[in-house]
């Protein structure tokens, strides 16, 4: 199999990678970049991003992430298309296998490779994405204020969601599978207190339908029950909160992760456990998943894969 040596691997294209494209570019370490099998990360699917700061008017995410990509290049980061499909780190040079089809060995590994937000798997999900369909309520709740939303899921995440679209919804659903909630009593308790969320447990969203974007969900209470019932309900938007799946399946060998999967790195660092190879954005980060936060570990990461070249 054909392969290279590099001085610093990033892996992935969100504002994780590139940031850490652009500070190891800065930091001439001319690293290499495989944008994996969505290039500029969850980002592209989200229409404006109006909290990424430096934007008072906002930013289309397929726009950020191609600002982002060029501000890379500029400084002589080399980004290409492929996607890592096995990993060895076993010793150093560490070696990362691109599209099955060469090996890229590395001095410094930077694994950037995002989480991907979990779906029903409805084909309405897919045909009103971008139209009434999304998987954050931060980067999308603002656009619902005043409007009726339904946000799926039981656990922590799905309430604190619900929370949030509260703030900016005049209603919003939260339709649970099972007769309870998953979420921790406290988020519980927020919920009920919200005179704003009505929660419809026992309910699974089937389908979705409307004209010009999502204007209802089709419902089922009690599936598969004596009782069962099918009804409609009028929405504007529909979030899922039903987990994200960290994408690290390739290096669970070598690097710790918590049970979900998402890797562990030393507190407040991108540090693994591996020396050279760190963790930056989604990937590692279970709590706040924002663009900016994974941009800054992406940052934190390329100083560190510097400062271990020099230690070296
Ligand atoms: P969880 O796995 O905890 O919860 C997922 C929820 O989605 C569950 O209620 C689950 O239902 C439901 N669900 C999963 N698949 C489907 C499906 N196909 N149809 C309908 N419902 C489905 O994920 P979270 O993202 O909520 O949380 C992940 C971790 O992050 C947890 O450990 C959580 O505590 C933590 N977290 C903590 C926060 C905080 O402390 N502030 C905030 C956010 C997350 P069921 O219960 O039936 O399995």
């Amino acid at each position: 199999m054909e392969t290279e040596q590099v001085k610093c691997l990033i892996i992935g294209s969100g504002p994780a990678g590139y940031t850490a494209a652009i500070y190891a570019g800065r930091a001439n370490l001319s690293p290499v970049l495989y944008a994996g099998l969505q290039p500029g990360g969850q980002l592209t699917t989200t229409t404006d991003v109006e909290n990424f700061p430096g934007y008072p008017a906002g930013i289309g995410g397929p726009e950020l992430m191609e600002d982002l990509r060029k501000q890379a290049e500029r400084f002589g980061a080399d980004i290409r298309y492929g996607v890592a499909t096995a990993a060895d780190l076993g010793s150093s040079p560490y070696k990362i296998t691109i599209d099955d089809a060469k090996v890229v060995e590395a001095q410094t590994v930077i694994i950037a490779t995002g989480a991907t937000a979990k779906y029903l798997g409805l084909d309405d999900e897919k045909k009103y994405a971008g139209m009434g369909v999304s998987a954050c309520a931060t980067c999308d709740g603002f656009f619902y204020r005043k409007k009726v939303v339904a946000v799926v899921g039981g656990g922590d995440t799905a309430c604190e969601e619900a929370s949030y679209l509260a703030g900016l919804a005049s209603k919003v659903y939260l339709i649970v599978r099972k007769p309870f909630l998953r979420a921790s009593k406290v988020m519980q308790q927020r919920i009920f207190n919200n005179p704003k969320i009505e929660v419809l447990f026992e309910h699974n969203a089937v389908g979705l339908y409307g004209e010009n974007g999502v204007e209802g969900v089709h419902l089922v209470k009690r599936k598969g029950q004596p009782d069962e019932q099918r009804y409609d309900l009028p929405i504007d938007g529909f979030f899922l909160a039903i987990g994200h799946r960290p994408n690290s399946d390739i290096f669970k060998a070598w690097l710790d992760t918590d049970e979900v999967g998402y890797l562990l790195t030393e507190p407040g660092t991108p540090r693994t456990k591996v020396p050279g190879v760190f963790a930056a954005g989604d990937v590692a980060d279970p709590h706040y998943r924002q663009a900016i936060t994974a941009a800054a570990s992406g940052c934190m990461a390329a100083i560190e894969a510097e400062r271990y070249l020099l230690s070296r």
